[in-house]
């Protein structure tokens, strides 16, 4: 393998210039219309494409290809068919049409649908998706696709970012006119996600019940240290991580992912990886494959890499960054102030349509970021809290309070200074950082902190998008019929009724302190605590509305989406309950009954003896005490869990039941556990404590 990463990245992808080098002139310049517009492909040219797909693939190692979906199950789908066609004579020859590229019927009637399909009537086609790029991977062609159902029902989460994407790009297109661009035919919506993740070391990952199960440790003390001292934070990399960092680029290069900045996170065995930006659609497909990679690769260094957004309690979870922006096909960055922002009415435009949207949809970007495995972080003071508020940063909140006022702003251009004569100075940035705001302004885009590290992100892209394209499409029906000469004063007027109306969304101060709970409580702001608070909000008029406005998501398509959810809430509470009582019964009482065992019989023993056994009858009556505690947590939790279960007749009433009746047993039941094993001996202990996990690699 050359060094030089230019020369083998996108080794392995069908990308724009492969089809250059093998596609006829006319059907690469319509591929090109196709990826770069939206418009259909000619469905002559299918058999032409599919042809240089497959002698392309085979080329590179492929013997099957496979339509690659995003259910709604949270992971990738893929099923292979060979290309192989059995000849007259016993032989074969490799075949690959236009059809089979275009459309699948895989038989995949165990996705969940949230009842979008009977298993009797289970038909699911799979549909070429041409915007994002086929590519080649472990002997099989890999061709991105969307997953819909027999009626054309959604049943991914791809498509609804597409549907979300053509909105956004229409009623983008539509402000971009009314400031005289008449160049621009197209706004796609462009995300970088920054993703963190956990390494630990596959020995340690092996002997525990509940990372195998779950992803996450249910159980285990903290150690004496855990990341106070920060000094796991952009820290130098140990020889097996960075190894694996190392890795981990050149094989996401060689499947196209931008794959550029590596570094140790906040948490002990903490990392991240974020790749340059791109559009929404190709960036999802881009992450949705880094985190298999991500997972496949740590394999081969003896390490498991932990997507889940809360692996320890105690230390930080992960979450994914997700940097979104809107670009158009002219070259602008929509979110980019400028020098001047006060003067840049387009600028602020956009600016205000996305106040006012994440103000009045702020559910529905909670929504977009809930899982069982994110509510461990949201609100608990180490990732955004739970109310979602914007950052703006110190000069584009003066620019709003001056066009509020009707006061002029100037822009000062800072210049930093270090006081060291031999650095060079430069220029400050506009805005400062807020770590603790869950969507931030950072200069030329915003960041969607609150994405739990193993989301898909294509659901918080398309809600975020159909929420903006819908401001959008307000302002250009209130600004479309105002004659020019009004124009400056009217959308002047329009965007200072929007800061006032929406400003108490803006937050600029600490989001992890009780007060701003407080305030935001009084500014009316919702703050959904669980899963189960918000997803129900999901098919709340004002939300059906919207993306049933655009086509988004139709309402049927919205109730079946928040009935996966809450379904996933209430199965992924379930295992894991189960496996705290599995764990609980087979290793934790066992070893606490022999430990109080030997305990006793060294009592009895020194006291035959007549020495003093003080410490050990102690120790044995703790012991034994904890063990009751965990013992009857354990019955108390068989209960709630079998209650909780018997509900299936309402998936809400079931997760919520998960909620409140049994995530309560499991805290007091992994609290009588953890106090257990801080007296028991280590060598006895039937599972690696934290310290032996987490500082291990
Ligand atoms: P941070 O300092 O926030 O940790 P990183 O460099 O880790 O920043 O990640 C920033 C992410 O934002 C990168 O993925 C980067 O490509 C992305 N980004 C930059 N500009 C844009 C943009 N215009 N649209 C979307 N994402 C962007
Ligand atoms: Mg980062």
């Amino acid at each position: 393998m050359s060094k030089n990463v230019a020369e083998y990245f996108a080794c392995d992808v069908f990308n724009d210039e492969v089809m250059k080098a093998r596609l006829p002139k006319p059907v690469y310049k319509a591929m090109t219309k196709t990826r770069k517009m939206g418009t259909p492909l000619d469905p002559t040219y299918a058999d032409v494409v599919a042809n240089a797909i497959k002698d392309w693939a085979i080329e590179h190692g492929a013997t099957h290809y496979t339509h690659w979906f995003q259910p709604m199950t949270g992971s990738t789908a893929e099923k292979h068919d060979s290309f192989i066609s059995p000849t007259d004579n016993g032989m074969v020859i490799m075949n690959f049409s236009g059809k089979e590229l275009v459309k699948g019927e895989p038989d995949a009637s165990s996705f969940p649908s949230g009842g979008l399909r009977e298993t009797c009537s289970a038909r699911g086609y799979t549909a070429w998706d041409p915007t994002s790029y086929c590519f080649v991977k472990e002997g099989s062609l890999y061709i991105p696709t969307v997953f819909v159902s027999y009626t054309g029902e959604a049943l991914d989460k791809k498509t609804p970012l597409l549907r979300s994407m053509d909105a956004l790009s229409q009623q983008a297109v539509r402000i971009l006119r009314l400031f005289g661009n008449t160049t621009a035919t197209k706004v796609t919506s462009t995300v970088g996600p920054e993703q963190e993740y956990f390494l630990i070391d596959k020995k340690m990952y092996d002997q525990r019940e509940d990372l195998i199960m779950t992803g996450r440790t249910l159980f285990g003390a903290m150690p004496p240290k855990g990341q106070e001292l920060d000094d796991q934070y952009f820290a130098n990399l140990k020889p097996r991580v960075a190894a694996y960092m190392a890795d981990l680029d050149e094989a996401l290069w060689k499947v196209g992912v931008f794959a550029t900045t590596k570094h140790n996170e906040v948490a002990p065995a903490q990392h991240e990886m974020a790749p340059v930006f791109s559009t929404t659609n190709i960036s999802t497909d881009q992450n949705e494959l880094a985190m298999e990679v991500m997972e496949k690769v740590a394999l081969k260094h003896g390490l498991v890499c932990l997507l889940h957004e809360k692996p320890f309690a105690g230390v930080n979870g992960s979450g994914k960054h997700n940097n979104w922006s809107m670009a158009t096909n002219d070259g602008q960055n929509l979110l980019d102030p400028g020098c001047t922002p006060m003067e840049n009415m387009q600028f602020l435009t956009f600016l205000c349509a996305i106040i006012k949207g994440i103000d009045e949809y702020a559910d529905l970007l909670r929504i977009s970021a809930s899982s069982a495995g994110n509510d461990h972080r949201l609100g608990a003071n180490e990732a955004p809290p739970a109310i979602i508020s914007i950052f703006m940063g110190e000069e584009l909140q003066g620019v709003l309070d001056a066009l509020e006022a009707g006061t002029s702003y100037k822009s000062e251009s800072k210049v930093f200074e270090i006081g060291v004569d031999a650095l060079p100075d430069f220029p400050k940035d506009s805005t400062d950082r807020n770590r603790t705001s869950p969507f931030a302004f950072t200069g030329n885009r915003f960041e969607f902190r609150m994405v739990g590290s193993s989301d898909n992100i294509g659901c918080p892209n398309s809600l975020l998008n159909a929420i903006v394209a819908g401001e959008l499409s307000d302002i250009a029906d209130k600004m479309e019929s105002v004659p020019a000469d009004k124009f400056d004063d009217e959308l002047k007027s329009l965007l200072v009724s929007i800061i006032k109306e929406h400003k108490r969304i803006i937050f600029n101060g600490n989001g992890y302190s009780d007060e701003w709970v407080a305030e935001a409580e009084k500014r009316g702001l919702p703050n959904f605590r669980s899963t189960v608070d918000c997803v129900p909000h999901y098919a709340d008029a004002k939300n059906v509305a919207l993306l049933q406005k655009f086509g988004v998501l139709s309402e049927k398509e919205i109730k079946a989406r928040m009935e996966v959810l809450l379904e996933n809430y209430a199965k992924t509470i379930n295992i894991e309950a189960l496996t705290m009582i599995d764990m609980t019964k087979k290793k934790y009482i066992p070893t606490c009954i022999a430990y109080t065992k030997e305990l006793c019989d060294a009592a009895a023993v020194k006291q035959s003896l007549d020495i003093c056994s003080c410490v050990e009858k102690e120790l044995a009556e703790k012991v034994s005490s904890l063990t009751k505690a965990a013992y009857e947590a354990t019955e108390k939790l068989e209960a709630a869990v079998a209650a909780a279960a018997a509900k299936d007749d309402c998936v809400l009433s079931m997760a919520k039941s998960y909620r409140e009746d049994v995530i309560p047993v499991m805290d007091d039941l992994r609290a009588a556990v953890d106090a257990l094993e801080v007296i028991t001996p280590s060598e006895k202990w039937p599972v690696p404590a934290y310290s032996d996990i987490i500082f291990n690699v």
